[in-house]
């Protein structure tokens, strides 16, 4: 399949990422996951992004331009690919409709993950990740604890509060969201190929995208 995750931070959208790849073997491209990735190797790259990611601001889109461009013609995404955390804006969203075209592929479907804002908030300033860079597994210190000493279960790298998880950035994360990422519900919503799921369930969300992927 191949599909975009919309939905403002903490909303889940790397969460059903991970279950939708494991589910068809798609590829989950996260380019918050790239750009967090950068930053620790210290390449090029991560040193132009890294100011914005801490203060919760969107990094510019040349730049997410230029990775997603290379991204996306990569031997693994002819499995399909989801795409978490991109487009975000509209002029993201209108190069990667050049690009797709340029490559000859369509999305299937552009899911919009409608959560309320108080379990946003709530979400953002629990969620902890682990800071292996190829493992990346999100917990809650609430709802999905890693081990007691603060490991990871799946690895076993420390699991760590991300940079941008303070509440300043928070709250500057949410408003670049409302301001620069939500019109592109609408922007979708025209194009005829959205679904909004409001749920808080993981298992139903992915299988209401199964669904309508079905369609
Ligand atoms: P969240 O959705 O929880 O805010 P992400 O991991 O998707 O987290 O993104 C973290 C940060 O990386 C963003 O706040 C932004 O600075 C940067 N970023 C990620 N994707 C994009 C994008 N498509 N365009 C611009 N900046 C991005």
């Amino acid at each position: 399949m191949r599909i975009v995750l919309l939905g403002a931070p903490g909303a889940g959208k790397g969460t059903i990422a991970k279950l939708l790849s494991i589910f068809d073997g798609s590829v989950q491209i996260s380019t918050g996951d790239i750009l967090r990735n950068a930053v620790k190797a210290k390449t090029k790259l991560g040193n132009e992004a890294q100011g914005y990611m801490e203060r919760g601001e969107l990094v510019p889109d040349s730049l997410i331009m230029d990775i997603m461009g290379a991204r996306l013609q990569e031997p693994d995404c002819k499995k399909g690919f989801i795409l978490d955390g991109f487009p975000r804006t509209i002029p993201q969203a209108d190069a990667l409709k050049g690009l797709l075209k340029k490559l000859n592929l369509t999305l299937d479907l552009v899911v919009n993950l409608d959560v309320p804002r108080e379990v946003i908030l709530d979400r953002l300033t629990t969620r902890r990740t682990c800071s292996n860079p190829s493992c990346q597994e999100i917990y809650n210190i609430k709802s999905k604890p890693p081990t007691p000493d603060g490991k990871c279960k799946k690895c076993g790298w420390k699991v760590v509060q991300r940079d941008d998880e303070t509440e300043e950035a928070i709250g500057n994360r949410l408003v670049t969201y409302n301001e620069k990422t939500a019109p592109l519900i609408d922007y979708y919503q025209k194009e005829g190929s959205l679904k909004s799921i409001s749920s808080t369930s993981s298992e139903e969300i992915v299988a209401g995208i199964a669904k309508a992927i079905k369609k």
